[in-house]
């Protein structure tokens, strides 16, 4: 008699945590204070943002500096097909922005009320927008052309960062 497998679908669900490890305290200041910080090499200086641990060009410790809340963006482009999760807000910009005062940039969504190509291209100034409800992820903030930031923090979901 020849083999034949027998198959079941099912769904197999799993309840899991992961850790941000040495990078939590961005994601913790973030969540509980609305501030953006990044870090600085102990030895070269250099300002990291998004942060890193130890510097990727000396090797030596960095240590934790708020950043601003304004950037530059350095390159960008807008959004038209994505997941599940963001879906209702195409299309957005996307973009990397570099911190006023940082020497890296950080992947990041610039939405706009009014999206246009010259709304998010190189060199166009940013500021950063918060949910109320905020989890410590980086959908906890967005960034905003800087002349929208205004009517971006009045909208009862959203609030400004804090200086
Ligand atoms: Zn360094």
């Amino acid at each position: 008699m020849e083999f034949q497998a027998h198959q079941i679908r099912d769904i197999l669900k799993i309840n899991y945590r992961y850790t941000m490890g040495g990078q939590s305290k961005f994601f913790i200041e973030l969540m509980n204070n609305k501030k953006l910080l990044g870090t600085k090499c102990t030895k070269c200086g250099k300002i990291w943002m998004p942060p890193r641990i130890n510097c990727s060009e000396c090797y030596e410790p960095a240590e934790w500096v708020e950043m601003k809340q304004t950037g530059t963006i350095d390159v960008s482009t807008i959004v038209w097909y994505t997941t599940s999760a963001f879906i209702k807000a195409i299309p957005y910009g996307i973009g990397f922005i570099r911190l006023d005062g940082a020497d890296t940039a950080m992947l990041q969504g610039i939405f706009s009320e009014n999206l246009i190509p010259s709304k998010v291209k190189k060199g166009k100034k940013v500021r950063a927008v918060y949910q109320k409800e905020r989890e410590g992820k980086m959908t906890d903030f967005f960034f905003v052309p800087e002349d929208e930031y205004e009517s971006w923090i009045i909208k009862s979901e959203y609030e400004g960062g804090s200086e």
